[in-house]
This record gives C-alpha cells, structure tokens and sequence, in this order.
C-alpha cells in the first residue's frame, strides 16, 4: 500500500488513517470519510437502543394490568412503560433527525 506525507511533519503514513500518528494532524480526504462512518455507527446504535427501550414501555405499560389489584404496582409498572416508550420514542426521532441533519 502506498503511504501519504503528512503535510504537518512530513512523516510517512498510512492512507487508511484519519490522523497523523506523530503530530496528530489530519489527513487529507481520510478524516470525513472515517468521521462519517463512526458517527452514522453511534447513531444507529443510540437508534437501536431507544427504539429497544420504546419497545419495553409499549410491553411494560399494558402488563401493568395484569397487577390490578395492587394499585401502587400497576401504577408504577403503568407510569415506568409510558415513560420508557416516550423516552425511546423521542430518542429515535431524534437520532432519525441528526441522521438527516448529518448525512441527508
Ligand atoms: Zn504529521
């Protein structure tokens, strides 16, 4: 593989890195590719994860009927659901949305 000249140091290095292992200094045409990938990862997992936590409220909050007859239960069960889905659902939309903001 061929290696770049750092434009900061002059050192050799590898086309594949974002950054300049001895002076730290970006690469040219490496760093946005690489910046892309990693933060379209984080967001498909913060996605991933509120729609997961999303997913449990919607299953949490109707179970809490199955302990009628013990209010303090079902009310806790019942407020922890639909605090769970409105967390994931507000999550997801806004991991969707700085999907959009970032990448289009
Ligand atoms: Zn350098």
């Amino acid at each position: 593989m061929a290696l770049t000249k750092c434009a900061d140091c002059g050192r050799e290095v590898s086309p594949r890195a974002s950054a300049c292992p001895q002076c730290g200094g970006p690469l040219p045409g490496a760093t946005p590719h690489t910046t892309t990938e990693r933060t379209a990862r984080e967001l498909k997992a913060l996605l991933l994860k509120r729609r997961l936590a999303m997913a449990a409220g919607l299953i949490m909050a109707p179970c809490a009927f199955l302990f009628l007859d013990s209010p303090a239960v079902w009310a806790t069960l019942f407020a922890l659901g639909l605090a769970l889905a409105l967390f994931g659902a507000v999550g997801a939309m806004r991991a969707k949305a700085l999907m959009w903001w970032r990448h289009g």
